[in-house]
């Protein structure tokens, strides 16, 4: 080993960890595979399939977070809350694409920061549930736990758990990122031409005005730098664009967690940035062993009943040397809720001089089910769930550095409230998720817009 190398090596390699030390813990929201010799079989197989991120960019992204977490950045996470098979579209995947990038334009302007871009994408197919079983008039069978998992269809066969799946969840995954990748690289993401990331809405939307507004400023501002300089603003011409994905099902995380050479451990490389839901971030669980392992900046949901030295003990396991970037804390409270839950927790990381990146996500907890059995969750809720929490880290002296949002390219009705102030009953129009409701394309852009607003203020 030369005497660089050395240097590079991080201090801190975790101790009696291999990527399946997670077997030796409880393991949640795990499917029941019928037969284990086939799911050993799947795991080899999805072993030797190359990965899709590389660790050089898992890298780049946790130096943009460690810059989100002091303050010279903010983080857009956002996608929805389960990709299907059935939506790896060329018309989904660019309309998603457009509404971040739409987002992020709005950001960057107000906010005057550059934005880290992370989809909820190319991975997101895993679902905790909060029962095992589902029973539909007599019959009771395995709730349908992503399509990664199983189907959703309510049939005894479509519900078995399928190890297949998380090959078909790879390739569906690959595509989705080389579909990205190719926009990206091919100049959609360019500055210069905001026009082609329009989604029909934009000429009757009641916020249209107040975004071209802002696209005619940013054109005159690029325009003017352009005529200074005489030359072309290059950095302008591409973005990146990271993904994420809850790892869940640990299996298939297993299966692509890879030993890169001269990086010195282990990274996980389905993903850039995996993150561990609420409902398994037990600090003695499978999950949290198996995050503590990988060297790529990871985040935990943190809900309302989370303790304070809770907390600080999972901070302690997942960031031992306090690394920058390591660890983003996304928190999801709820509207009703963040006043109280989230000042006891700012204040004992803050006490404890922690370097984590707080997120605020406003969809979970506030979700609900209307008199019509839908499940949403109200505009005015999630906006006032932002703008508390950007006032409760100015009170404790800490910095909200993200948000993490479901949002979709599509028109769907399932959230109510925002521009169009949606009600109960629009909700028949237009709700294909399976899973959680999502923002719609100018729901989401008035929320980026909101986030402008109070940090003007
Ligand atoms: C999700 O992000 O879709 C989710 C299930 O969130 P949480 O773990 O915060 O409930
Ligand atoms: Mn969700």
């Amino acid at each position: 080993m030369s005497a660089n190398e050395r240097n590079l090596r991080p201090v801190n390699l975790p101790e009696n960890w291999n990527p399946g030390s997670w077997r030796l813990r409880p393991a949640l929201q795990m499917p029941s595979y019928p037969d284990a010799a086939e799911l050993a079989g799947v795991q080899d197989e999805l072993r030797a399939l190359p990965p899709l991120v590389t660790s050089w960019e898992v890298q780049a992204l946790r130096q943009q977070l460690a810059d989100a977490q002091e303050g010279r950045r903010f983080l857009l996470q956002g996608g929805d809350c389960a990709e299907n098979f059935s939506d790896c579209s060329s018309a989904v995947i660019s309309n998603r694409l457009k509404v971040l990038l739409q987002m992020s334009l709005v950001l960057v302007h107000g906010l005057r920061q550059p934005v880290v871009r992370v989809g909820r994408f190319a991975g997101q197919y895993a679902k905790p549930r909060s029962a095992d079983m589902e029973t539909r008039g007599d019959a009771t069978l395995p709730s349908y736990r992503g399509d990664i998992v199983n189907g959703p269809e309510f049939s005894a066969q479509a519900r078995v758990p399928d190890p297949r799946r998380m090959v078909k969840a790879h390739a569906r995954s690959a595509m989705t990122m080389n579909f990205v990748r190719a926009l990206v690289d091919g100049g959609f993401a360019d500055l210069h031409h905001p026009e082609y990331w329009d989604l029909g809405w934009v000429t009757h939307s009641p916020l249209a005005h107040e975004y071209q507004r802002m696209v005619a400023n940013i054109g005159e501002a690029v325009r003017f730098m352009e005529t200074l300089s005489g030359s072309e603003v290059h950095n302008l011409n591409r973005v990146d664009f990271f993904t994420s994905h809850e790892a869940l099902l640990l299996p298939y995380e297993e299966a692509f967690t890879r030993e890169v050479p001269r990086q010195w451990g282990w990274f996980n490389l389905s993903t850039h940035f995996p993150w561990i839901g609420m409902r398994t971030a037990a600090l003695d669980g499978a999950h949290a062993e198996y995050f503590r392992g990988i060297r790529n900046p990871v985040a935990v949901k943190v809900g309302p009943t989370v303790a304070p030295d809770e907390l600080l003990r999972l901070v302690d396991l997942l960031n031992p040397a306090d690394e920058p970037g390591r660890l983003a804390l996304i928190c999801r409270m709820g509207a009703g809720k963040v006043a109280d839950r989230l000042p006891p927790l700012l204040e004992a990381v803050r006490r404890e001089g922690r370097r984590v990146l707080w997120v605020c996500d406003p969809m979970h907890g506030n979700t609900e089910t209307t008199s019509n059995g839908y499940k949403t969750r109200r505009f005015d809720n999630i906006r006032s769930e932002i703008e508390q929490s950007f006032d409760l880290h100015a009170a404790a002296g800490t910095r909200l550095g993200g948000v993490h949002l479901e949002l979709t390219g599509e028109d769907v009705t399932e959230c109510t409230g925002g521009a169009r102030d949606l009600g109960e009953v629009d909700l028949e129009r237009a709700y294909r998720s399976t899973v959680d409701p999502r923002l719609n394309y100018e729901q989401s852009l008035e929320i980026a817009m909101a986030i402008v607003r109070k940090h003007a203020q």
